[in-house]
């Protein structure tokens, strides 16, 4: 299916950019009438994903890029986060809360992102990358007034 709309971000794996992602796909979203309270969970899910990929993905190697994209579709939002980097090798098990490979950190990023998000699919190959899709339904039609703007 075509995408109505969208926006491809890319940028090196600093860590500050986390905060770019975030607010490059809130004011994408935040165009599509979703509540204050879903937009903010939007924006944690996004958040959760582009960490990982710099934290864990690239170990903060800032020659790691990744790519950021968020598509609007007749009746949902689609975001997908994905890296080059390391991969994750038992993607069944850091799927699970708490079992992140970090000790200092919670392992609930993708918990966050399951649970903020209608969908999530994660693909993984170890040494080749990750790539996270993510999914919410949208609040209500696209509005046809939208396309007619200037
Ligand atoms: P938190 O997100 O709570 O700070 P966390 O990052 O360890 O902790 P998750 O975000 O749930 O927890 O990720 C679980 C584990 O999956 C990570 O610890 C890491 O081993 C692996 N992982 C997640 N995303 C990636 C990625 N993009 N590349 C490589 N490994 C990843
Ligand atoms: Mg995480």
């Amino acid at each position: 299916m075509k995408a109505i709309n969208h926006i491809k971000l890319e940028f090196p794996s600093i860590a500050g950019n986390v905060r770019l992602a975030r607010i490059a796909v809130a004011a994408f979203a935040s165009e599509l009438d979703y509540d204050v309270s879903v937009l903010e969970e939007i924006k944690v899910a996004v958040s959760e994903a582009v960490t990982n990929a710099i934290v864990h993905g690239y170990q903060k190697d800032p020659q790691g890029i990744v790519t950021l994209t968020a598509s609007l579709y007749d009746s949902s939002l689609e975001i997908v986060v994905e890296d080059r980097g390391r991969g994750i090798n038992k993607l069944d098990q850091a799927l699970e809360p708490g079992e992140g490979t970090d000790p200092e950190r919670m392992g609930l990023g993708f918990v966050f992102m399951r649970t903020f998000m209608d969908e999530l699919e994660v693909t993984s190959e170890p040494d080749q990358g990750t790539k996270v899709i993510m999914r919410k339904k949208l609040p209500g039609e696209v509005k046809a007034q939208w396309f007619n703007e200037n």
